[in-house]
């Protein structure tokens, strides 16, 4: 027999000779949780355990924003959003990876919410009208650290991240309705729907 095999029935022996038959019923019992009961948080507890920590700053998961628009910034950060830079990578025939609206740099998920003259404009003014100092911000994830390093205060951080998230949003909307469904929406009609 060969060594493997003769190791594990020698497991396997010892793993039946601890067993012991019971006449009571049986029961099913839970490990991960108290009591013996499973739970749904308990789950969720035990699958944070094993999560790898993330480089970079975390997408806040907001129960105010729904829930395609926390996905879509998620993706965004990671460069996973259909640009025509990441579309061209994947083998998809794209007429220009240029970027349409300002023609001054390669469509990826950074120019399209943060770099491109459209977004900056959009930017500097909800900045402004927070009364914070946009800064210098040249990708997502600097915008999100910002955010997420922004006040002491617990609420007033909360509603930046709100209006930032909105704020990105609204930018990837406005720039699908220019590619898709040829509609110019100026800086201006993106702030007011912010
Ligand atoms: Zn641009």
């Amino acid at each position: 027999m060969a060594p493997y095999l003769n190791r594990n029935l020698i497991h396997l022996e010892g793993s039946l000779g601890q067993f012991r038959i019971s006449n009571r019923l049986d029961t099913w019992s839970c490990k991960i949780g108290t009591n013996a009961v499973y739970t749904v948080e308990d789950l969720r507890k035990k699958m944070d355990e094993f999560t790898p920590t993330l480089p970079g700053p975390r997408v806040e998961w907001l129960k105010e924003v729904p829930l395609k628009v926390l996905c879509f910034i998620w993706r965004a950060k990671w460069g996973r959003i259909p640009s025509t830079q990441a579309l061209e990578g994947r083998g998809v025939q794209v007429p220009s990876i240029i970027c349409g609206y300002c023609l001054n740099g390669v469509e990826s998920a950074d120019h399209i919410l943060i770099q491109c003259e459209f977004a900056v404009i959009v930017r500097n003014w909800i900045m402004n009208w927070c009364g914070i100092n946009p800064g210098d911000i040249d990708n997502l994830d600097t915008l999100l650290h910002s955010v997420a390093n922004w006040s002491q205060c617990t609420t007033k951080r909360r509603i930046l991240t709100l209006i930032c998230y909105g704020m990105i949003w609204s930018i990837w909307k406005a720039r699908n309705e220019r590619i898709f469904n040829q509609v110019k929406r100026s800086p201006t009609q993106v702030m007011d729907d912010i």
